[in-house]
């Protein structure tokens, strides 16, 4: 009789517990009953990456000195720079260059410590490949430039957090005319020139 009634005790409280969590669950689905969607209806939608979105590297080959800095600096590395001493020109001679996009981190070492600038950063993230040999790219594959989410036809492009204006959450129906929140690298760097020239004349 005891025991019975302890498993009837356990039953209840168990009963109870379970019927607070599933509270506690509704809860949270009533309240998004009343927002808006958020959804990005990817790939037909996607989202603008930021100014400073790391994506696949672009690689200019005329530019490049084979000079082997951004091998030196990258912490695995990563490029292959293959070159041959030209006795003629007596400089070095770039033959093929490549990075494998499979091992690569993206830290931005060899972009940010290359001398001539040729290697930068594009806006490409979609990598997605069966085999991930594939994703060891050559000089030839490196100087494609992707396409921008902004110039896709077959793309609504949609603007990610930090360039919608302050306390809007859905980048849907926005007007091209709503200003982001704080400044675009473009006005911070205009302010600073006029800084820069202040500071060079204060008198003026
Ligand atoms: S650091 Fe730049 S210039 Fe030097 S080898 Fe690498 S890509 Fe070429
Ligand atoms: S982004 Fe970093 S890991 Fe990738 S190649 Fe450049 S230095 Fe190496």
């Amino acid at each position: 009789m005891f025991n019975f009634l302890r498993q009837v005790s356990n039953y209840t409280k168990e009963t109870i517990q379970a019927a607070r969590y599933i509270g506690q669950g509704l809860s949270v689905t009533f309240d998004h009953l009343n927002r808006r969607p958020v959804t990005v209806q990817y790939p037909y939608e996607k989202l603008i990456p930021s100014e400073r979105f790391r994506g696949r590297i672009h690689f200019e080959y005329d530019k490049c000195i084979a000079c082997e800095v951004c091998v030196r600096v990258c912490p695995i590395n990563l490029p292959v720079v293959d070159w041959e001493y030209n006795a003629k020109t007596k400089k070095k001679q770039l033959n093929h260059y490549s990075i494998d996009f499979g091992v690569c981190i993206f830290c931005g070492n060899c972009v940010e410590f290359c001398p001539t600038n040729c290697l930068s950063f594009t806006e490409e993230y979609e990598m997605a490949v069966y085999d991930r040999h594939e994703l060891n790219m050559d000089n030839v594959a490196l100087g494609r430039l992707p396409y921008k989410v902004t110039e896709d036809p077959m793309v609504t492009p949609l603007r990610e957090l930090a360039y919608l204006p302050k306390g809007v959450m859905d980048p849907h129906d926005l007007p091209a005319s709503a200003r982001r929140a704080g400044k675009f690298p473009s006005e911070i760097l205009a302010e600073q020139k006029v800084e820069e020239k202040q500071e060079r004349s204060p008198s003026a």
